[in-house]
């Protein structure tokens, strides 16, 4: 096959000055206007390309590559999300490109900001080849215009590339994935397809197809507050009953801070209130769905327990469902995923694919009827000024994006 991967450095590093960042305190789709900015360049240069595209007014950028197949090939979709992370600056990204020979990579806008090798064991792995970095006082954005790069490469090389047989591929760029609305208002209608891939995953040959689980519990402790001069027997402190429950807990397990690998866990991330009324928002996750029945038995246990200590104080529990291990769905459509390994072998790659600790909008969409793997996009310490991205990893991807086109041609 002719050389793949010929214009995805170029976008990104066009892309990735683009700033997308996207803001969760925004009840809006997209949270932040500007990052249509990157949807109309993206729409721009699909046109270019000669394809039909749009933006839609929630900033949603649709494509499709048109089949030019005989056979009756499944429509497949591409994922990518055009915002960076709200966690550092995404503004006036400076990217550099280095020739790597390994060791540390001093960041040149603030000497301070190091990548350092014995810190970063897949940076090592990438000496002797090209990686790109922000100059160090903004985050690099290749989470996830690596991906939107990528994917738009694949695109470009299918259309200059009618010999390489392929059914449709539907193309959606989306919008505000890192405050994790990333598929509120997709339309599964115009997407249209059986099965998708997102490229957002990390390092060269990895891919995701197991993803926890997950439900938030908001615990609500009602009290009763009034003048402290006046409380004797009537206060009832819904501070101290958050600080009760709290402090049952298990300390040992069951904790992020205690438990990795497969074992889930139970996580209060957000306290507030007064005396009144004190609201404690928990994670739970878990890899194995029936287990979040376990843990939010838990909290209603040692609710019971608190409110006896608490005589007239209440605490109500809330339970609300985030999104679902992937591999529950996944397991009903085995080719899915399996395409996605062949692929990876195809671009010469050792497969890899463990257990995500956390969601993607994959979980989600699995869940909503859409088989949706991760696959690698190059991009390593995310929502940092200290991110990178290797070139050779991202035009892997881009390999890996057009060999999974012509598996799912080949096994039509
Ligand atoms: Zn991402």
């Amino acid at each position: 096959m002719a050389a793949m991967g010929q214009t995805v450095v170029e976008r990104f590093l066009r892309y990735v000055q683009i700033d997308t960042q996207s803001n969760e305190k925004s009840s809006a789709t997209p949270s932040t206007e500007k990052q249509k900015d990157l949807g109309r360049v993206l729409v721009e240069e699909l046109r270019e390309l000669g394809l039909d595209a749009e933006m839609d007014e929630h900033g949603y950028v649709y494509s499709l590559v048109p089949s030019n197949s005989d056979k009756n090939v499944p429509t497949i979709a591409y994922l990518a999300h055009q915002d960076t992370s709200p966690e550092a600056s995404g503004a006036n990204v400076k990217p550099i490109v280095h020739d790597y020979e390994g060791g540390d990579i001093v960041l040149p806008g603030d000497s301070s900001v190091v990548i350092r090798a014995e810190d970063n064991p897949e940076l090592v792995k990438l000496a002797g080849g090209q990686v790109i970095t922000s100059d160090g006082t903004t985050l690099l954005g290749a989470d996830d215009k690596a991906g939107v790069a990528e994917i738009m490469d694949i695109v470009h090389y299918l259309v200059k590339h009618p010999e390489i047989k392929h059914g449709p591929i539907r193309i959606v760029f989306t919008v505000d994935e890192e405050i994790g609305r990333g598929v509120d208002k997709i339309d599964l209608d115009k997407v249209g397809a059986v099965a998708a891939y997102t490229f957002d995953g990390s390092e060269a040959g990895t891919y995701e197809v197991e993803t926890f689980s997950a439900d938030l519990a908001v615990v609500t402790c009602i009290g009763n507050n009034i003048h402290p001069g006046f409380a004797t027997g009537k206060m009832i402190n819904a501070i101290k009953m958050a600080g009760a429950f709290l402090d049952r807990l298990p300390k040992d397990r069951l904790s992020p801070e205690t438990t990795a690998g497969r074992v889930g866990f139970v996580h209060p991330y957000v306290l507030e209130g007064g005396v009144d009324k004190t609201t404690c928002r928990v994670l739970l996750r878990s890899f194995e769905t029936p287990e979040l029945r376990e843990q939010e038995k838990l909290l209603r246990e040692i609710a019971a327990e608190v409110e006896k200590s608490f005589p007239g104080g209440r605490i109500e529990i809330e339970v609300k469902e985030q999104y679902r291990n992937m591999r529950e769905q996944l397991e009903h459509h085995p080719e899915v995923a399996e395409i996605a390994r062949e692929a990876i072998v195809r671009a010469d790659l050792e497969p890899v694919s463990e257990p995500i600790r956390g969601g993607t909008d994959g979980s989600r969409l699995t869940a909503m009827g859409l088989p949706t793997p991760n696959i690698f996009a190059g991009g390593l310490n995310f929502h940092s000024v200290r991110e990178y991205a290797g070139v050779e990893t991202m035009k892997k991807a881009v390999e890996v994006g057009v060999h999974i086109a012509r598996l799912w041609e080949e096994r039509a």
